[in-house]
């Protein structure tokens, strides 16, 4: 057994979100913006699990837009494990029948169960031999936080940062200052090497976001 954090990313739902799988050799796993919204992608998320001996922990959002949290009521009721999210997230998930029904997805009040727990700054979740701190990282939505493990040397980052672009701020509770900030402050002090998994794409890291990001390049001229 060694202390290795495992990475799994799906893509799922029509918006093609980042579902993220981390889990260790302990067999402890988080299950980080469940975005399943039918039969098939509940599937292919449960046959992961099962066949890798999971057991999950939490549920983690990162923030609380409608294909990050599509399937927070299925993985709830599948693993009644918490559900986590932070609590600056909750009027907007409190309308996520509504984002579901604008994009023509097939949701009810029982796929956004309420949070067990809420997330804060300077948090720690545990899991295995694992530890995610909490940063509080709001402009794309409020309630976003990335997770960040030092060990393991990568940050999951939801709609803050992408590959060469940025969250978009134009959606409710978004902030263009806010998120440049929540990046500046948050995210490009951490170690270059730093491996990102955003909520959507492909992974990066903060040196190459910090030297070819045309969004943010001049934080770093
Ligand atoms: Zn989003």
């Amino acid at each position: 057994m060694n202390n290795d954090l495992k990475i799994r990313v799906f893509i799922f739902n029509q918006i093609e979100v980042n579902t993220i799988v981390l889990y260790d050799d302990t067999r402890e796993a988080v299950i980080i913006d469940p975005g399943v919204c039918n039969f098939i992608e509940r599937q292919q998320l449960a046959d992961f699990v099962k066949d890798n001996s999971l057991k999950i922990k939490y549920i983690i959002n990162t923030h609380p837009h409608i294909d990050h949290v599509l399937g927070n009521g299925y993985c709830v009721s599948m693993y009644k494990v918490p559900l986590l999210m932070h609590k600056a997230g909750i009027p907007v998930y409190d309308r996520s029948i509504a984002y579901g029904a604008a994009f023509g997805m097939d949701c009810d009040k029982s796929d956004f169960p309420a949070p067990d727990q809420f997330m804060q700054e300077g948090d720690v979740i545990r899991f295995g031999n694992q530890e995610l701190q909490v940063l509080y990282t709001p402009g794309h939505a409020d309630g976003s936080v990335c997770l960040y493990s030092p060990a393991a040397g990568c940050v999951i980052v939801g709609d803050v940062l992408f590959a060469d672009s940025i969250g978009r701020s134009d959606l409710p509770t978004g902030n263009h200052a806010t998120l440049i900030e929540s990046i500046k402050t948050k995210l490009f002090t951490l170690p270059e090497t730093t491996v990102v998994y955003p909520g959507h794409g492909p992974t990066t890291t903060i040196g190459s976001e910090k030297r070819d990001n045309p969004f943010l390049r001049f934080l770093t001229l």
